[in-house]
C-alpha cells in the first residue's frame, strides 16, 4: 500500500497525519493506497516554505530561470512514461492518453522556457523632456494552483511552469483521487535545479482549498474543476483580495452541417467522445445533428463504438478505460435510464460493453462503463444539459444551422465547441456568432496550443483571465511603469501643475 504525502521546502511530509483518504486502482475497484489530507498548519508550512523561499528566486536572473525550465522539461520528457504509469494507476485512462496529458503539458513548459523574451516591458523615451517612461511586470510572490482528477499533470502544468518562471514560488493542492504524479513532478523539479520552497504540494481536500483561499500570503490563486467549486473559489478568493482564474465545468456541442464529411464526422465525435473514457473538459458530449444526415450519421458513428476496445489502461490493446471512482461511474450510468425516460434512444449501451480480461462493464470489478449512445436526445433534458463527464455521446436532432446555434448559446457553459461543414462562410459565421472560449473547425477538440490561451466563457470560467500562453504571464505577474528622469543643471524649478509633457 503507497501512502502519498505532502512535498515542503524540498522533502517528502506526512503532515498531521490525522486525516487521510483512499487512493483507488480504478481497473480493479481496490484500494491501492492513501493520501495526507492536509490541515491548515500543513497548509501554513507549505505557504510559509514558499513565502521564504520566494525573494531569492524572484532575483535570479532570467536566465537562470529559464535553464532550471529547460532542464525540468529534459527530466520531464526522460520520465514520461513513468509519470504516464502512474496517471494510469490511479486516474484509469489508457497509458497513450496519459502520454498525450504529459506531452501536452510539456509544451507549456517549453513555451515558459522563453520567459526572457515573455517578460520584455515596453520602454518609451523622450515622453517629455528629458524624461523616460518604461513597463515591468513584476512576480506575484506565492500562488496557488487547485487542480481536478481528470488530468492530474497537464492541468498542473498549465499553471506552474508559467508562474515559477515568472519568479514565483508556488504552492500545488492536487486532486486527492490521483495525487502521485504531483510529487514525481516535485521531484524532478528538485533534480533539475529548482530551489527548494518554490514548489511544493500539498495534498488534500476542502481543508486545504478553504486554507488557501484565506491565507494572506497567498497572491494568486489557479483553479480548474466543477462550475459549483470554480464559482465558490472564485468569490472565495477575490473576497479574500486575491487575483483568480477559476475554470469550471462543461457540455461541448459539435455541430454537424449537412455538407460536412460524414466519416470524417464519425470518426471525429467518437474520438472525442470516448476518449479518457470522455472525462475530459473538452470532450463532445453533444452532436448536433442538422437534418436530414441524422439517421446516416448514427449509423456510422455505431459502427465505430461497436469497434471499440475497452479494458485497464496498462493493457495495450485497451482504448478506453475505466471511469475514475465507483461513486462517479454510478451518477454516470444513471444517466442511461434517465435519458430513456426524458424520451431519448439508447443506440449503444455501455452496461454491455465488454471488458478486456472480465465480462460485461456492469459485472466486472472496477468502475466500468463503455461507451453508450443516446440518440434523440431531447433539447433542454437533463441528459442534454447537465455535465455528465462519462462516456455518453447524446445525439440532438435540429433542422438548421440557426437552431443548432441557439442549442448551444441557450446553455450554461461556454468551453468548447465545434462545427464540421466544408462551407467557409458558415464556418466563420459561427465562430463569429458562438457564445463559446474555444472553437474547432472541423477540429473536436480545440485545444489550444501552449503560445495561445485556454479558457471558456459562461460558467466555464470565472475571472478574465484564461489560462497560460501570454494571459498566464500576465496572470502571474503585475504591472509598474517607471517614469524617470536623470538630473540636468536646468532641471526647471518648483511647479504645483499637474504634470503634462513638453
Ligand atoms: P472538483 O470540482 O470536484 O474538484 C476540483 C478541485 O477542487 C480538487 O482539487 C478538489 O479537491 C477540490 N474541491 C472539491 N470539492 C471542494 C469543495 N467543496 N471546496 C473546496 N475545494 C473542493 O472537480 P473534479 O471532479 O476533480 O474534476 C472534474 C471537473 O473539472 C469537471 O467539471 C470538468 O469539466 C472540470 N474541468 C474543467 C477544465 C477546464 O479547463 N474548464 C479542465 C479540466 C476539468
Amino acid at each position: 500500500m503507497k501512502s502519498v504525502e505532502h512535498w515542503i521546502n524540498g522533502a517528502l511530509t506526512g503532515g498531521d497525519p490525522a486525516r487521510t483518504a483512499e487512493i483507488f486502482n480504478p481497473a480493479t475497484g481496490e484500494v491501492s493506497g492513501h493520501v495526507a489530507l492536509a490541515s491548515a498548519a500543513d497548509v501554513d508550512a507549505a505557504v510559509a516554505a514558499a513565502a521564504a523561499a520566494f525573494p531569492a528566486w524572484r532575483d535570479a536572473s532570467l536566465i537562470k530561470r529559464s535553464q532550471v525550465l529547460f532542464r525540468f522539461r529534459e527530466l520531464m520528457y526522460a520520465h514520461r512514461d513513468e509519470l504516464a504509469a502512474l496517471i494510469s494507476s490511479e486516474h484509469g485512462k489508457v497509458h497513450s492518453d496519459a502520454l498525450g496529458e504529459v506531452a501536452r503539458g510539456l509544451e507549456v513548459v517549453e513555451f515558459a522556457c522563453g520567459i526572457p523574451h515573455l517578460l520584455k516591458g515596453g520602454f518609451s523615451e523622450g515622453v517629455s523632456t528629458r524624461v523616460d517612461s518604461y513597463s515591468i511586470r513584476q512576480p506575484l510572490g506565492v500562488v496557488a494552483g487547485i487542480t481536478p482528477f481528470n488530468f492530474p499533470a497537464m492541468v498542473p502544468m498549465w499553471m506552474f511552469p508559467i508562474a515559477i518562471a515568472c519568479g514565483n514560488a508556488f504552492v500545488l493542492k492536487p486532486s486527492e483521487k490521483d495525487p502521485s504524479a504531483s510529487l514525481l513532478m516535485a521531484r524532478l523539479w528538485q533534480e533539475a535545479g529548482l530551489p527548494d520552497g518554490i514548489f511544493n504540494v500539498v495534498q488534500g481536500d476542502k481543508v486545504a482549498v478553504d486554507r488557501l483561499l484565506e491565507h494572506p500570503d497567498v497572491r494568486g490563486v489557479s483553479f480548474v474543476g466543477s462550475t459549483p467549486i470554480a464559482q465558490y473559489v472564485y468569490e472565495t478568493g477575490t473576497r479574500h483580495g486575491k487575483r483568480v482564474q477559476a475554470l469550471g465545468g462543461a457540455k461541448n456541442h459539435m455541430l454537424v452541417l449537412p455538407d460536412a464529411d460524414l466519416d470524417l464526422v464519425a470518426d471525429s465525435a467518437v474520438s472525442a467522445g470516448f476518449g479518457s473514457a470522455g472525462e475530459r473538459c473538452m470532450a463532445i458530449s453533444v452532436v448536433l445533428a442538422v437534418d436530414p444526415i441524422g439517421d446516416e450519421l448514427v449509423q456510422k458513428i455505431v459502427e465505430r463504438v461497436d469497434g471499440l476496445v475497452v479494458g485497464p489502461g496498462d493493457d495495450p490493446k485497451a482504448q478506453m478505460g475505466p471511469l475514475v471512482s465507483g461513486p462517479h461511474r454510478d451518477k454516470v450510468a444513471s444517466y442511461l435510464d434517465l435519458g430513456v425516460q426524458e424520451g431519448a434512444k439508447l443506440v449503444v449501451d455501455g452496461r454491455e460493453t465488454p471488458v478486456l480480461g472480465g465480462g460485461r462493464a456492469s459485472e466486472t470489478p472496477g468502475f466500468w462503463l463503455g461507451p453508450t449512445v443516446l440518440d434523440h436526445v431531447p433539447v433542454g433534458s437533463r441528459t442534454h444539459t447537465d455535465e455528465i463527464f462519462g462516456p455518453v455521446l447524446s445525439i440532438v436532432r435540429v433542422s438548421s444551422y440557426e437552431e443548432g446555434l441557439q442549442v448551444i448559446n441557450g446553455g450554461l457553459y461556454g468551453n468548447g465547441t465545434a462545427i464540421f461543414t466544408n462551407d467557409g462562410g458558415a464556418a466563420r459565421r459561427f465562430q463569429n456568432e458562438v457564445e463559446v472560449g474555444m472553437i474547432g473547425v472541423n477540429v473536436p477538440i480545440p485545444v489550444p496550443m501552449a503560445f495561445y490561451s485556454f479558457g471558456g466563457w459562461k460558467s466555464s470560467l470565472f475571472g478574465d483571465t484564461h489560462v497560460h500562453g501570454t494571459e498566464g504571464v500576465h496572470f502571474y505577474t503585475r504591472g509598474k511603469v517607471v517614469t524617470s528622469r536623470w538630473l540636468d543643471p536646468s532641471h526647471g524649478g518648483v511647479n504645483l501643475g499637474f504634470p503634462t509633457n513638453g
